[in-house]
């Protein structure tokens, strides 16, 4: 029998309308097999562990994705593999950043969570969570986790979770990975897509997990208007040890001197520019046009086909581990977690 660690951290699955006030408020967990009684047709024994306090995942921090961390090494060799319930909004941010803390994952760790409360009678959560329940449990012949990797599910698609976004704040279709292909699509059965599927860490791997994250970030999206004065801020402000620049298209910027003098001076100072495309899908490339190859020059490192998300948790993750900016700079280009394409 497999064994799973269903974790509710909060958001919108877990909400019950209160009868009277019609307000949603988070159910007693505990009280999970009432709400979901398809989860006692599994054939695993499904445990429950709560957050507390339950959040919207508008306020997470990277202190619950730490807590994360260290409960599923905590447990890590009791449950073959995690389901982790949490709020749509920021579930991609969770989802890349534990990516990178966890080194040598040999077990499934499946964020999910649902537009409607799992409460209520059109709710979307019930099918993510079964089926993410079921992600979760499977293994192949020889036991091994179908999907080592962290992943989304949600409506019907695995998605990697660094590679992901959200793309939708109404529909049940809310979220897709523009840049890598679905890991398994849910129809009548759950199709996987193996080739997609990473596969590098042999089971009884042992679990290394890297909780101490650099967050002195910022991001900066380029945009028509934008000045001299909000530019110089960011890229060139007091505690910012990087910068994640969003640039339109293929990873071009404003060409003119004064914009390309402050980045510069950012890079001058020694902070980390990385370079990340606004939009939904493809790729930076600064060889291509000379806007892109101004930036390439006044030092710009290439975020390549990375999500602002999957950018931002491999920052914190790898500023969390090396002083060294350079050798920073030289692990963003290199494929770590499958964030980026090569
Ligand atoms: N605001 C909620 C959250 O992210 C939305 C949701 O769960 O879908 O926690």
């Amino acid at each position: 029998m497999t064994t799973i660690l269903l974790i509710y951290t909060g958001g919108t699955i877990g909400m019950k309308e209160d009868p009277e006030s019609r307000a949603l408020s988070p159910f007693d967990f505990s009280q999970i097999m009432e709400e979901v009684p398809e989860l006692r047709k599994f054939a695993a024994r499904i445990d429950s562990y709560t957050f507390d306090p339950l959040i919207d995942s508008s306020d997470v921090e990277p202190s619950l994705w730490k807590s994360l961390a260290e409960l599923i090494k905590e447990k890590y060799d009791l449950y073959d593999g995690f389901v982790i319930l949490h709020g749509t909004d920021t579930m991609a941010y969770s989802a890349s950043a534990l990516s990178f803390m966890l080194e040598g994952l040999s077990k499934p760790v499946i964020f999910t969570g649902s537009q409607l409360p799992i409460g209520s009678l059109r709710t979307d959560g019930k099918e993510n969570l079964v089926s993410a329940i079921e992600i979760a449990s499977a293994q192949t012949a020889d036991g091994r986790a179908v999907v080592p990797e962290v992943c989304i599910y949600f409506n019907s698609l695995l998605l990697r979770g660094n590679r992901s976004c959200k793309v939708n704040s109404s529909s049940f279709d809310a979220f897709h990975s523009p840049n890598f292909p679905a890991l398994a699509e849910a129809g009548i059965n759950i199709r996987y897509h193996h080739d997609f599927i990473r596969s590098n860490a042999s089971p009884g791997a042992t679990l290394i997990i890297h909780t101490a994250l650099d967050t002195r970030v910022a991001i900066l999206k380029i945009h028509p208007g934008i000045t001299a004065q909000v530019a110089r801020n960011v890229l060139c402000g007091k505690g910012i040890r990087a910068v994640i620049l969003e640039t339109y298209g293929s990873g071009n910027a404003i060409s003119k001197p004064w914009f390309t003098d402050i980045v510069r001076e950012a890079t001058d100072m020694g902070k980390i520019v990385l370079n990340v495309t606004q939009c939904l899908a493809g790729e930076v490339n600064m060889d291509l046009y000379a806007t892109g190859k101004a930036l390439k020059d006044a030092g710009v490192v290439s975020g390549g086909d990375m999500t602002t998300e999957g950018a931002l948790g491999k920052l914190f993750f790898l500023m969390g581990e090396f002083p060294d900016n350079e050798r920073v700079k030289t692990l963003l280009g290199k494929n770590m977690r499958g964030e980026i394409s090569k």
